[in-house]
C-alpha cells in the first residue's frame, strides 16, 4: 500500500504482489491492513527539510497514523514490525559514544526547534507500541539508508530538499556545487539499502527472538562526516561520468537555518551498535561505503541524466 508505485514499477504486474494505492490516514484502511497476519509499515514522512515547517503533518504521519494501527494491530492478533528511526536519539553530540537500543537516553532539543518534531513523533510511537500489552511488535531504527531510487531531484520528480545522498547526487548530476550544511561537520553512518533488506528477513524468520525489541539497523563501518562524504561522492562521479576531478566543483559552506529554515538543529554523531541484532537474528551490515555510493550514484546518472 502506497501513494505511489514508481520505485517498484516492475513487480506491479507480478501474481505474487496486490498494490493499493491508499493513505494509512484513512481509519477504514488501516483496519483492512491490520487484518493481514504481518505488517510491515514504512509510511512515514522522513525527509527533515519538511520538519520545520510542515511539524503538525509530521505529527501525525509519524505518531498518529503507526499509533492506530498498532492499536488495530494488538486487536487483530498481527505481528506490526514498525520502522522508526536512528533519529530518536535525538540531539547527540560531536563526542556521542556507540548509541544502544535499551541503554542510550533519548535526548532531544528545544520545542521551538521543531526539527525535532520527528524524533519526539517516532519515539512516541514506539513508546505506545511497547504499551500495549498484547500486541507482538518489532521496531527498526534505520540509520541513513542509501540506494538507488532513493528520494527525488528536486524539480524534476519532487520539491523541496531530499537527503543528503540524493541531494548531493541532483547536484553532481546539474555541474553545481554541493551545499555543506553547518561546516559538513555531522558525522553519520551510511547503511546499504541491500544491508537494510537482509536485516527484514532476518527478523521475518525469528518473529519469536524478535518480539518486543527496536533493532538498530546500519554499519558502524561506514562513518564519515558529511564534508568527508561530499569528497567521496565528487570523486566517484568524476570516476562515472569520466570527468577531471578538478572540473567539478567545490562544495559551499551554508547555515543550517539559512538552508532547511528556522528551527533547524542537527544530530552531531550517531553510529548505531548492532550488538543486538548480531546475537538475536545473526545479521550485520556488509557492504561499504564506497559499493553503496557506487550503485547509487550510476543509478542516478542513468536514471536522470
Ligand atoms: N546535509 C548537507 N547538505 C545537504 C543535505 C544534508 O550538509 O545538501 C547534512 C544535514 O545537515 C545533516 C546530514 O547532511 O547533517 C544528513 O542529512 P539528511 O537530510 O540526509 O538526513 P538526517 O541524517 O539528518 O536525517
Amino acid at each position: 500500500m502506497d501513494l505511489n508505485f514508481s520505485r517498484i514499477q516492475k513487480h506491479i504486474d507480478s501474481p505474487r504482489c496486490r498494490f493499493r494505492n491508499e493513505d494509512i490516514a484513512n481509519a477504514a484502511v488501516i483496519l483492512d491492513v491490520a487484518s493481514q497476519p504481518l505488517v510491515v509499515n514504512l509510511a512515514a514522512i522522513c525527509t527533515p527539510s519538511r520538519y520545520m515547517k510542515e511539524a503538525t503533518l509530521v505529527i501525525e504521519s509519524n505518531f498518529m497514523h503507526p499509533a492506530a494501527l498498532a492499536t488495530a494491530c494488538e486487536k487483530s492478533g498481527a505481528w506490526l514490525i514498525q520502522f522508526s528511526t536512528s533519529e530518536v536519539y535525538g540531539k547527540t553530540s560531536a563526542e556521542a559514544l556507540l548509541l544502544e537500543e535499551d541503554i542510550t537516553p533519548l535526548t532531544l532539543g528545544s520545542v521551538r526547534a521543531s526539527r525535532w518534531s520527528y524524533a519526539c513523533a517516532k519515539q512516541l510511537a514506539e513508546r505506545w507500541i511497547a504499551s500495549l500489552p498484547e500486541l507482538h511488535w518489532t521496531v527498526v531504527r534505520p540509520f541513513n539508508f542509501i540506494g538507488p531510487q532513493m528520494d527525488f531531484m528536486p524539480g524534476v520528480d519532487g520539491d523541496g530538499i531530499p537527503r543528503v545522498l540524493a541531494n548531493f547526487c541532483s547536484s553532481l548530476v546539474r555541474n553545481e556545487s554541493l551545499a555543506l550544511v553547518n561546516g559538513g561537520v555531522a558525522r553519520r553512518c551510511f547503511t546499504s539499502v541491500h544491508d537494510a533488506v537482509d536485516f527484514l528477513f532476518a527478523v521475518f524468520a525469528n518473529a519469536a527472538m524478535a518480539n518486543g525489541q527496536a533493532f538498530n539497523v546500519g554499519n558502524p563501518h561506514n562513518e564519515k562526516t558529511i564534508a568527508e562524504l561530499a569528497q567521496m561522492m565528487r570523486v566517484t562521479y568524476a570516476r562515472i561520468a569520466g570527468l577531471d576531478l578538478a572540473t567539478v566543483p567545490q562544495p559551499h559552506l551554508v547555515s543550517g537555518v539559512d538552508y532547511y529554515g528556522e528551527g533547524y538543529e542537527d544530530s552531531l554523531r550517531r553510529i548505531p551498535s548492532v550488538e543486538k541484532a548480531e546475537l538475536l537474528l545473526g545479521w550485520n551490515a556488509k557492504i561499504s561505503l564506497d559499493d553503496a555510493l557506487l550503485e547509487s550514484l550510476e543509478w542516478f546518472c542513468k536514471h536522470y541524466k
